[in-house]
């Protein structure tokens, strides 16, 4: 599949992949020992760049999702894949997919599952980290809780990358701009380092 074709489809674009792990790579040789967490893995593929970083940095990534799908991916929905819904139970289940694609990567000494609601589990987390990516629940609650639950475990000088960033709401929905990105420029605890297609950067500076 092409770069933008896998974009459209919600998918990490290889660009904003690789900017991914350059900015985790840098954040692990910054503050050494400190773990990355990601919040929304859904079936792996962001989490093999960042994975890699960890691997490389000596360190592991704690991959936050409950693996039942956003909204946005549920039936009857745009990002809908009828392949990952367990017959079962009729919901989505990506866990099964997702840990054959880090094993496939070889990566599972380096990538640890939190299998769960991101606001619960963050708000039990207690360990700051030098890298925390945001690709949850796109809605604006989700979103907003995705925020306030993990921007404050970033430490000073680590970094909080947010992905589908669309400062035109022509280009695409808007609760990653409104509810992530924007407070944390405005907080000023967050600096813009770089952006990369719907890729933001940002360094806690405060
Ligand atoms: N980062 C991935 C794509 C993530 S898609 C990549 O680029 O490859 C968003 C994921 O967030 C989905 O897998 C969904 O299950 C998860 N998610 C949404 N809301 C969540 C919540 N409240 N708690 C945990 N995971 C959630
Ligand atoms: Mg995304």
């Amino acid at each position: 599949m092409r770069a933008h074709a896998l974009a459209a489809k919600g998918f990490m674009p290889p660009d904003e992949g690789d900017a991914l792990y350059d900015a985790a790579i840098l954040a692990g040789r910054d503050l050494p020992g400190l773990p990355f967490v990601e919040v929304g893995s859904y079936c792996g593929r962001s989490t093999v760049w960042l994975g890699e970083a960890a691997r490389q940095s000596h360190t592991v990534l704690f991959a936050v999702d409950h693996h039942r799908g956003s909204e946005e991916n549920q039936a009857g929905w745009e990002h809908h894949d009828p392949t990952v819904v367990d017959p079962r139970i009729g919901r989505m289940d990506t866990l099964p997919i997702f840990r054959f694609t880090i094993y496939e990567a070889g990566l599972e000494d380096h990538v640890v599952a939190m299998v769960g609601q991101s606001p619960t589990i963050a708000a039990h987390w207690r360990t700051p980290a030098s890298f925390v990516f945001i690709d949850g629940g796109h809605g604006d609650l989700p979103a907003r809780l995705d925020y306030e639950g993990w921007a404050s475990h970033v430490v000073m000088g680590g970094t909080l990358a947010i992905h589908d960033v669309f400062p035109d709401p022509a280009d695409g929905g808007r609760p990653p701009y409104e509810q992530i990105f924007r407070p944390a420029v405005e907080s000023g605890r967050f600096r813009l380092v770089s952006a990369t297609g719907s890729l933001r950067i940002l360094r806690r500076v405060d």
